[in-house]
């Protein structure tokens, strides 16, 4: 199964933008991406299904809007080439009902949660960095856990809660290399010494959501 590319008129407009300082960002959601997502990683029968994401099959596909960006963006001195946010539309009135719209006009509907890739990475990855940086994504979608540490399912929807999730690992090489590795490094040390069960990937502070965390 190929991968979705990215469309090839994104980043051109048929309107003059002299008057702009710079070219502007363009946006362009993609259901068949979405639906590449879906059968590639939360379908069982897949080759690369993760049972890690099996909270996200007790929802229907419209769950997330995926999108491409035309290019990356800069934050904290880092290139930022994908991002997982959840939708929050903080307004009223009609700057509520616009911003639904643009949602139901990007989506046909609206995505709890929003994940964006960028052209320029989509168009030049490997295939397991391209999967490494989606997964990324998508880990970043987490669940409410019970008191055992399992997935809580709430009686009300009989589905678990969904949460935005950050990292496993959160230090600085410094503070390992003169004390040494905490238990959380220590796990992280072990997979990467027992070697990709997929393909190597080098995708490292690629993403924006863990930037954005950072700030
Ligand atoms: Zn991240």
């Amino acid at each position: 199964m190929q991968r979705p590319k990215p469309p090839e008129d994104i980043g051109s407009f048929d309107f003059d933008f002299s008057m702009h300082k710079e070219m502007p960002y363009d946006f362009r959601p993609d259901s068949d991406l979405k639906q590449w997502v879906w059968d590639t990683f939360l379908n069982e029968d897949s080759e690369l299904y993760n049972q890690d994401h099996e909270h996200l099959c007790y929802y229907a596909d419209d769950l997330i809007g995926f999108m491409w960006a035309s290019r990356a963006f800069e934050k904290g001195g880092r290139v930022v080439l994908g991002q997982c946010e959840q939708t929050a539309i903080m307004a009223g009135g009609w700057k509520r009902k616009r911003q639904e719209l643009q949602m139901v006009q990007w989506f046909g509907y609206i995505p709890k949660y929003i994940i964006t890739i960028d052209v320029g990475f989509a168009e030049t990855a490997s295939d397991s960095d391209f999967c490494a940086l989606i997964e990324h994504e998508l880990y970043h979608i987490g669940c409410e856990l019970d008191g055992d540490g399992e997935m809580y399912i709430s009686p009300l929807s009989g589905k678990p809660k969904l949460t935005m999730r950050s990292h496993d690992v959160e230090e600085f090489h410094g503070v390992v290399q003169r004390y040494g590795a905490s238990p959380d490094v220590q796990k992280m040390v072990e997979l990467a010494n027992d070697g990709p069960t997929i393909g190597k990937a080098k995708i490292a502070h690629a993403c924006g959501t863990c930037l954005l965390k950072l700030a």
